[in-house]
């Protein structure tokens, strides 16, 4: 299981018979929650589609870029922290988010570990239990803070990433370039 690449940022020793995981464990009992909890399962598992992905089916080294931005390969960096096209939604749950971790590791620590960092703020986004292992020590209420404003980050670029796909198929324009879109 260890070695297993779409697991990587999964907390695989959490992967038991009878463990429930974080993104199930604090899920309040609505739809729209389970739709969230449903996308980040995806990310977990390393099965949420990216271009990334779907070049490795065509073989065409142009098709792993960004479609909404075309600034560069789309994978779960790309995706998560850094497409501009993004951007607004991500301002919106992202600051929550790193206040959640600083409150949770102190000041100190988020700057020596997570500043410059997006594979590391990836993983405390993916499954920070992976983390709670490490030098961080993220406790076990801070970790389901860290999980579900994750969740919403996670659900609400996905939701956008969709629409704007769908913009673009409708009307061919580069939606990064669009107002708003920075
Ligand atoms: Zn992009």
């Amino acid at each position: 299981m260890e070695e297993k690449s779409t697991l990587k940022r999964c907390n695989t020793q959490m992967l038991k018979i009878h463990e429930v995981r974080p993104v199930w464990r604090t899920l309040p009992p609505l739809t729209y929650e389970v739709k969230k909890a449903n996308i980040k399962a995806m990310l977990l598992t390393g099965t949420y589609l990216l271009q990334e992905h779907i070049q490795r089916f065509t073989g065409n080294t142009e098709e792993q870029k960004c479609q909404l931005c075309q600034i560069e390969k789309e994978d779960m960096v790309h995706f998560t922290l850094r497409c501009p096209a993004l951007n607004e939604q991500r301002q919106k749950v992202l600051p929550e988010l790193k206040q959640q971790i600083v409150n949770s590791i102190g000041q100190n620590k988020w700057h020596e570990h997570f500043m410059g960092n997006k594979e590391l703020l990836l993983q405390a986004i993916i499954d920070c239990t992976k983390l709670e292992m490490n030098i961080l020590n993220i406790n076990q209420k801070s970790a389901i803070e860290i999980e579900k404003i994750s969740r919403k980050l996670c659900y609400d670029l996905h939701v956008t990433r969709t629409l704007l796909h769908l913009q673009l198929v409708i009307t061919g324009q580069n939606v990064a370039k669009s107002p708003g879109c920075k």
